[in-house]
């Protein structure tokens, strides 16, 4: 995602705005202790969140942000925590090494089992089902 020129603080929510893109809204956010790239509704006031990443620094964030398209990446890279619902891109089709596979809670397949109770990959769900 192209950086805007100027990043302003949006004046009721604090949050600098990145441009729309892939039918969101994007914003950089200071946090208390991270910064949060969030993606939002395109509507009148744009919030709440639908899809957030913290980062540990804006440092860390703006880079994510320059290598994020939204168009075919379902998130930005290196993030340390996911908030909100889980994102697919319209196009993440284009980029299969990059969108893996993810249960409903977000969790990818190949690297940890889904801690989540009755989650077809969580291993005592899949224990009960044999
Ligand atoms: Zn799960």
């Amino acid at each position: 995602m192209k950086l805007p020129d100027v990043l302003t603080p949006d004046p009721d929510t604090g949050a600098y705005l990145l441009g729309e893109h892939a039918g969101s809204r994007w914003y950089l956010k200071q946090m208390i202790f991270t910064w949060r790239i969030v993606g939002c509704p395109i509507t009148e006031n744009g919030w709440p969140e639908e899809y957030a990443w913290d980062y540990p620094s804006h440092h860390v964030a703006l880079t994510a942000i320059t290598m994020f398209d939204p168009e075919t990446m379902n998130e930005p890279p290196g993030y340390v925590k996911r908030k909100g619902d889980v994102r697919k891109a319209p196009r993440s089709d284009d980029h299969p090494r990059y969108n893996r596979a993810r249960c409903l809670h977000g969790h990818y397949q190949a690297d940890r089992d889904c801690p989540w109770p009755g989650c077809p990959t969580n291993p005592h769900t899949r224990q009960e089902q044999q």
